[in-house]
């Protein structure tokens, strides 16, 4: 097993971390104080071709593979985590679903702008009593001619703010749960959305997360996928989302670890810097075994999706490992800054409250150890 990047997977991971280096970090603590939707620094990223990574070229994307788009993630993440979770949604939750799942009217329609940075998606799956209980969709997509009326409310929807197009998944047949939801794909500037007001949040801010009220007519052409099996398509985009998410936690768990260490070696106490003492260098030790080790379960998961294997237990795993490692390396970057951590505005304060969501969008940890746990116990071993 080769435990390293290809030279070419290499060398993107190198491009796209100086574009995150030099456009997007700039931007980092205005996009948290603002909570603004960055559209500029997004339409930059889609200039390097990060609105398509793993959509192919004949329909505006990159072409690359899993563990390229991962990289790439971690490093935008070490820049700016709003930026990066933006980005996730957009790839993993609707292009990727999109590609796998669209007809070619609807690739032709969506796909090659999505691809390409002429517009962004958005996905809108969690409503006010479906969050980790996704299935209980209350959203109904009535059938009507030719199509359906969609009623109902969803909440959090990541991008709304900007978003030109939603998934938006609904019940078609009341009763039967994860059996009877299907996906539509829904412009945003259609009569019968109301968007509501952003949600101002801990942290990720500026993610354009906003909650959504449907009362509009689509027609069968909107369907994505097929009737009744929307759920399946939702649980099939979110295995790389969370993948995605693992990455996004890493690169803000590398951030407050970078931070920490440039601190510690100048700050002074008792007459030399505290990186010489054991108590902070066992911080890092841990937050970098912690990481590393998160991070060669969020390759291998990319890989697995790379080679089309099944890999259910697999992006939880680094998605559950990757957040509550990330998690933890931040709260040791609080610990070893102190009141320099500690004070509005610094960097390792915005990561502190970054990291937190990666334990909870895209499934929480609770519903990640529920489908390792019942992919343990289907195994019989581990
Ligand atoms: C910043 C942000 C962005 C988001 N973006 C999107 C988006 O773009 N699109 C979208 O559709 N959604 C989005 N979400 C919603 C997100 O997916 C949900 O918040 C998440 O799935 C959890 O649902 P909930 O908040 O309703 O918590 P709940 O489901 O109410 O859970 C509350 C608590 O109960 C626990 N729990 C629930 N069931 C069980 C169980 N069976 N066993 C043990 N514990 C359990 C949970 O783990 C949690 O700790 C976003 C959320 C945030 C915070």
């Amino acid at each position: 097993m080769i435990l390293e990047l290809s030279p070419a997977q290499a060398a993107f991971r190198t491009s796209i971390d100086a574009f995150a280096t030099t456009v997007v970090a700039p931007r980092a603590a205005a996009i948290d104080e603002s909570g603004e939707f960055p559209a500029d620094v997004i339409m930059a990223a889609a200039e390097h071709g990060l609105l398509g990574v793993t959509i192919a070229k004949t329909w505006g994307g990159l072409g690359l593979d899993y563990l390229s788009y991962a990289v790439a993630i971690e490093a935008v993440a070490r820049a700016s985590a709003t930026v990066a979770a933006s980005l996730v949604v957009h790839n993993s939750l609707v292009t990727e679903l999109l590609a796998h799942a669209g007809r070619a009217r609807q690739k032709d329609l969506w796909l090659r702008r999505l691809a390409s940075g002429g517009a962004i998606g958005a996905f809108a799956l969690s409503e006010p009593a479906a969050g980790t209980d996704a299935a209980n969709q209350k959203t109904k997509a009535a059938r009507i001619a030719g199509g359906y009326h969609l009623t109902g409310r969803k909440v959090w929807v990541a991008n709304a703010d900007r978003a030109s197009v939603a998934i938006v998944f609904a019940c078609t047949r009341p009763g039967l749960r994860g059996q009877g939801v299907t996906a539509f794909l829904v412009p945003m500037e259609a009569a019968g959305i109301t968007r509501t007001a952003r949600a101002d949040s801990l942290g990720v801010r500026g993610l354009g997360c906003m909650d959504l009220d449907f009362d509009l007519t689509v027609t069968d052409d909107q369907v994505l996928g097929s009737v009744d099996q929307g759920f399946r398509a939702a649980m099939w985009a979110l295995q790389g989302g969370r993948i995605a998410i693992a990455a996004q936690a890493l690169g803000i768990g590398e951030a407050a670890i970078a931070e920490a260490i440039a601190f510690a070696k100048t700050r002074q106490a008792f007459g030399q810097p505290i990186a010489d003492y054991q108590a902070i260098q066992w911080m890092l030790a841990d937050a970098a075994t912690e990481l590393e080790a998160a991070r060669m379960l969020t390759w291998k998961a990319a890989d697995a999706k790379d080679r089309q294997e099944r890999i259910t237990t697999e992006a939880s795993m680094a998605k559950l490992a990757a957040s509550e490692a990330a998690h933890k390396a931040a709260d040791r970057a609080m610990q070893i800054l102190a009141s320099a951590g500690y004070r509005r505005g610094s960097v390792v304060e915005r990561l502190f409250r970054d990291v937190r969501a990666t334990e909870i969008y895209q499934g929480t940890s609770e519903a990640q150890r529920m489908i390792i746990a019942a992919g343990v116990l289907a195994a019989g071993r581990v």
